[in-house]
C-alpha cells in the first residue's frame, strides 16, 4: 500500500487561490486597523484582539507556504507565494514593535486590564512589558536589528553553508560533513572511524572560518545583551520561562546521574568488544533493526496506544489518519526529517515525516502526532495564550513517544527489546550527557569571549574538556563539535541546549505522575497542556503536581531512564 500524502485543501485551496489572496489582504488590512486603533486610543482589549487576528492569519499563511515547499522544494510558484508572505512579515514584525511600545506607554491601563477583562493574559502581557523595559530607543533597536541581520545572521548562514556544502573525498566519493556524520550509525567500525577522521579533517580545513563565525556571533550576542541589560544565560532563561533555581536543579541532577549514563556506555563498549567507546562508537548499532512495520501496522499500533491513554487522544489521532493530515512518503524534492505544524485560522495541523518502515519511523510519527494533539488542545485559545516556550514545546510529543515505547516493550521479543531499549538510551544519552557537554562548552566560551576572541585551538580544547567532564573516558574525543552544531551560531537563542534536556526529562517526569495521580491524570494532563502558552513553566508544571524547582522532580524522570538502563544491562547479559 502506498504511503499517504497530505490534503491541504481545508487550509487554502492553492497558493494563488482566491481564499489565499483574500487572507493576505485581510492580514494587511488588519495591520492597518491595529495602527488606527492605537492612534484612536482604543481599549487595550480591542487592540490585543485585533493584533492577535493579524498574528493568526500571518502564522497560517506562513505555515501554508512552508509546507507546500517542503514537499516540492523546487516549485517556483510556491517560492513566489513564500516571498509574498515574507514581504508581509516586515509589516507584521514592525507592528509588534508598535504594539509593545504602546502597551508600555499605557502600562497602568494594561496592568489594570490584567486584573480585569484580560486576566487570562496577565502573564503574557507582563512579559511583554518586561521585554520592553529592556529595550533601547527605537532608533538604536532598528540599527541593532539591521546589524544583527548582516552580522550574526550572516555568520550563522556561513556556518550552515560550510557544513552542508564543503566536501572531502571519502572512499572515492565527495561527502559533506552531514553525510559523513550519518556514517556514525554504520555497523562497521572501520567505516565509522574513517568517516570520523575525514569529518574532523574537513572541519579543520575550515577552522579559520568557523572560529571567526563563532567569535562574531558570541561577541555580538554579548554586546547586544549588555545593551539590553541581560546576561546571555539569564536572557535564555527568560525566553524559556524558567528561573535560575530550575536550571540549577536540572543541571545538578544531570551531573549527579552521569555515572548512570557511563554505566550504559561502558556496557555498550563491552558489547562492541572495546575497552572504551570512541566518539564514533556512540551511535553504533548493537543489533539489527529486527521488525518491519507497514504504515497500516504503525497506524494501528499508535491508535491502540493513544486510545489506551485517553479516548480524546485516540479520536484525535484517528481523525488525523482518516482526514489525510499526514504526509509520510519519502520522495524526490521533499525535505528530510519530520515536523508538525499548526494552521490557526483553519484550526487544524499537518504532520510531515519520511516513513521508513522501522520502529524509529513509527516512533517519529507518534512524536509528531503528540505535537499535533498539543496543537488541538491549545488552538481554541487565542494567539498570545498559546505561544509556549521551547522548554514546554516537547512535552506532548515525548509523552506520546513514551506511551508507544512502553507498549512496544510489553510485546517485544528479547531481541527486539534490546534494540528498542538501546535506541532509547542512545537518544537520552544525547539529550542528557551531550547536552550537558554543550552547556559547559557554551558557558565557558561566553566567559572567555568577554575577555577576547578565542582561537580554534582554544575552542577545541574547551570542547574536549567538556566532553571529558560529561562522557568520562572515551578512547577518542571530537574536538570540532563546536563547528558542527548550528545552535552555537544563533544570537537570538543562546544556550540552545538545556531546553532539550528539560523537554525530555519534563515529559518523563509528567509520565511518572501518571501512576501517582491515577484516574485524575488524563484530565490534569490535558489541562496542563492547555496552559503551556500562558504561564511560567513552574506554574504549568504545578498543575500536574510537578515541582520543577526541586531536584527530586528531575530525579523521578531520571529514575525512568535508570529502569531502562537496568533492562539494558539484563537483556544484554542474557544475550
Ligand atoms: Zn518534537
Amino acid at each position: 500500500m502506498a504511503l499517504p500524502h497530505w490534503d491541504l485543501n481545508e487550509i487554502y485551496t492553492g497558493c494563488d487561490s482566491d481564499d489565499f489572496n483574500q487572507a493576505l489582504q485581510n492580514c494587511q488590512e488588519d495591520c492597518t486597523r491595529v495602527k488606527a486603533l492605537i492612534e484612536d486610543n482604543a481599549s487595550i482589549n480591542e487592540i490585543i484582539k485585533t493584533w492577535e487576528k493579524v498574528l493568526d492569519t500571518y502564522e497560517t499563511l506562513d505555515a501554508y507556504t512552508s509546507v507546500l515547499l517542503s514537499v516540492e522544494t523546487n516549485n517556483s510558484d510556491y517560492m513566489l507565494a513564500l516571498n509574498r508572505v515574507s514581504k508581509l512579515s516586515l509589516t507584521v514584525n514592525n507592528l509588534e514593535v508598535i504594539v509593545i511600545n504602546y502597551l508600555a506607554q499605557k502600562k497602568e491601563e494594561v496592568l489594570n486590564a490584567c486584573d480585569n477583562e484580560l486576566s487570562e493574559y496577565s502573564f503574557v502581557l507582563k512579559e511583554l512589558l518586561e521585554k520592553h523595559s529592556h529595550m533601547a530607543s527605537a532608533e538604536v533597536e532598528a540599527i541593532a536589528a539591521d546589524l544583527n541581520r548582516s552580522g550574526t545572521e550572516a555568520f550563522s548562514r556561513l556556518q550552515e553553508a560550510l557544513i552542508s556544502r564543503t566536501t572531502i573525498d571519502y572512499r572515492g566519493e565527495e561527502k559533506t560533513v552531514t553525510e559523513l556524520r550519518n556514517l556514525a550509525f554504520d555497523k562497521d567500525r572501520e567505516v565509522r572511524k574513517e568517516a570520523f577522521n575525514k569529518e574532523v579533517e574537513l572541519l579543520k580545513k575550515n577552522e579559520i572560518a568557523y572560529s571567526a563565525a563563532i567569535n562574531g556571533v558570541k561577541g555580538a550576542t554579548i554586546a547586544l545583551d549588555d545593551l539590553h541589560l541581560y546576561e546571555p544565560l539569564n536572557r535564555s532563561l527568560i525566553q524559556s520561562r524558567i528561573n535560575e533555581k530550575i536550571i540549577d536543579a536540572l543541571i545538578s541532577t544531570l551531573e549527579k546521574n552521569l555515572p548512570l549514563f557511563r554505566k550504559y556506555l561502558n556496557k555498550k563498549a563491552q558489547m562492541l568488544n572495546l575497552d572504551h567507546l570512541a566518539f564514533y562508537d556512540i551511535f553504533a548499532p548493537i543489533s539489527e533493526d529486527v521488525k518491519r512495520y507497514e504504515f497500516e501496522d504503525a497506524k494501528a499500533f499508535i491508535l491502540d496506544k493513544f486510545y489506551g491513554f485517553s479516548k480524546e487522544m485516540g479520536d484525535f489521532a484517528s481523525k488525523a489518519f482518516e482526514n489525510n493530515w499526514i504526509d509520510a512518503e519519502p520522495r524526490k524534492n521533499k525535505v528530510g526529517g519530520a515536523y508538525d505544524v499548526a494552521f490557526p485560522d483553519a484550526g487544524v495541523s499537518r504532520v510531515l515525516c519520511n516513513f521508513d518502515y522501522s520502529y524509529n519511523g513509527l516512533s517519529t510519527l507518534a512524536h509528531e502526532l503528540g505535537h499535533a494533539y498539543h496543537d488541538s488542545v491549545v488552538l481554541p485559545k487565542s494567539h498570545l495564550l498559546r505561544s509556549y516556550p521551547m522548554t514546554l514545546a516537547e512535552t506532548a510529543s515525548i509523552f506520546s513517544e513514551t506511551i508507544v515505547l512502553q507498549g512496544a516493550l510489553e510485546k517485544a521479543s528479547e531481541e527486539e527489546k534490546i534494540s528498542l531499549v538501546e535506541t532509547f538510551l542512545q537518544d537520552t544519552t544525547q539529550v542528557c550527557v551531550d547536552i550537558l557537554c554543550r552547556f559547559y562548552f557554551e558557558r565557558e566560551v561566553f566567559k572567555k569571549r568577554r575577555e577576547s576572541e578565542l582561537s580554534s585551538e582554544e575552542l577545541c580544547q574547551i570542547m574536549v574538556e567538556s566532553q571529558k567532564k560529561t562522557y568520562g573516558t572515551l578512547s577518542e574525543y571530537h574536538p570540532y563539535m563546536w563547528a558542527v552544531k548550528g545552535h552555537y551560531y544563533s544570537s537570538d537563542f543562546s544556550f540552545y541546549n538545556y531546553p532539550y534536556a528539560f523537554g525530555q526529562l519534563f515529559a518523563l517526569g509528567v509520565f511518572a505522575q501518571k501512576k501517582k495521580l491515577g484516574d485524575t491524570f488524563v484530565s490534569k494532563y490535558r489541562n496542563m497542556l492547555e496552559h503551556t502558552g500562558k504561564d511560567s513553566a513552574k506554574n504549568v508544571a504545578a498543575l500536574l503536581d510537578c515541582d520543577i524547582e526541586s531536584e527530586e522532580f528531575w530525579q523521578s524522570s531520571i529514575d525512568i531512564v535508570a529502569s531502562y538502563v537496568e533492562e539494558f544491562m539484563n537483556a544484554s547479559n542474557n544475550k
